[in-house]
């Protein structure tokens, strides 16, 4: 089989790999500079495979898919696809993968809400309100620019069938032999589905526990009083009680790694430090926007889509010790937001 591709390359594998007995992982690029490709998954599921996860819906991608299918499936069908949430390179493709194989994509429900909610540019993804918003908390115009000049727009990688079938934490689907138990997680998206095999120690983790890189957990323009970073906590919480120091984990971006406690402690770990440097950051001062910490915060060059998730994050950051109590919010008549430390106000 010819393998020269016309996707960009990518560090990651070109042909699918067998990473546990009958799992197989398939990698495709994505739009995104920093997360560079996303590993979707094939399952033997009796007479046919389940699909895990979809790509970003372009060109290439589904070429490189068709490829993935002629290598992995030995002539059998897909049967099933489940999509983890509702972020572009999770769920592009689904109409393309369901149209092929006459499916209809299995998500929570709040994951197939917000994909049509952002595929619509209703509230959660509109790009002028995000504009404003950013505006508003501090962000420069240049960076304001970059966001223009930059974003990826969810509607230009996505395709949705007209309907949906509900999963629902807590929930076991059996996967050619295998029980899986789907725990959802908040703070990065809505409801995200993880898959865990206890018999086999397994986690197909999304995007909730990654390697090397941190989870986006960001406070959106339309819920500014959001607290994601809580409710990313406690949802690492939940997967921390289920799975062992040997669980392998299968996460979206970058290499499936073993030992999925180690590294929630990690991340606890990480945020809990952030939360400190953003309290250093703000002494001192009288009152700061999520805009001021960016460059102490990020100390690289952001990408236009970036903007949206390094300006979140540092709001995710600020909500946390609002709702701490550790932070004051204030929010003058113009609209501009900023945060002062509690005990500097008398
Ligand atoms: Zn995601």
């Amino acid at each position: 089989m010819n393998t020269s591709t016309t996707a960009p390359a990518t560090p990651d594998q070109t042909h699918p790999v067998e990473v546990a007995p009958g799992i197989f992982r398939i990698t495709v690029p994505v739009p995104f500079r920093s997360l560079r490709a996303v590993n979707l998954w094939l399952l033997e599921d009796g007479d046919g495979f389940t699909m895990i996860d979809c790509g970003f819906s372009d060109d290439p991608t589904k070429l490189r898919l068709e490829r993935a299918w002629s290598e992995v499936l030995g002539g059998k069908p897909v049967t099933r696809l489940i999509v983890t949430h509702f972020h572009p390179d999770h769920v592009g493709n689904c109409h393309f993968i369901c149209n092929r194989w006459g499916l209809r994509p299995h998500m929570t429900q709040l994951e197939w809400m917000a994909a049509n909610v952002a595929l619509k540019s209703l509230y959660s993804d509109d790009y002028e309100l995000r504009a404003e918003f950013w505006t508003r908390n501090g962000a420069s115009p240049q960076l304001i620019d970059l966001y223009r000049s930059e974003t990826v727009l969810y509607d230009s990688g996505v395709e949705l069938t007209d309907d949906f079938q509900r999963i629902n934490s807590g929930e076991t689907i059996t996967i050619g032999g295998r029980d899986w138990l789907i725990t959802t997680g908040q703070g990065h998206s809505p409801d995200l589905a993880t898959l865990y095999n206890a018999r086999d120690d397994i986690l197909i983790a999304g995007d909730q526990i990654l390697p090397k890189i941190t989870t986006n957990v960001s406070v959106w323009p339309w819920e500014p009083l959001a607290d994601p970073l809580r409710e990313f906590i406690e949802s690492l919480d939940r997967l921390d009680a289920i799975v062992t120091e040997q669980t392998f984990v299968l996460p979206s971006h970058r290499e499936p790694f073993h030992n999925a406690k180690a590294r929630i402690a990690e991340l606890k770990h990480h945020h809990e430090e952030r939360l400190e440097e953003v309290i250093a950051l703000l002494e001192g001062h009288e009152a700061r926007t999520a805009g001021d910490l960016l460059e102490p915060l990020f100390k690289r060059e952001l990408d236009g889509h970036q903007v949206n998730f390094a300006m979140g994050e540092a709001l995710a950051h600020l909500n946390r010790l609002v709702f701490e109590g550790t932070v004051l919010r204030h929010e003058d008549d113009s609209g501009l937001i900023r945060f002062s430390l509690a005990s500097t106000k008398h």
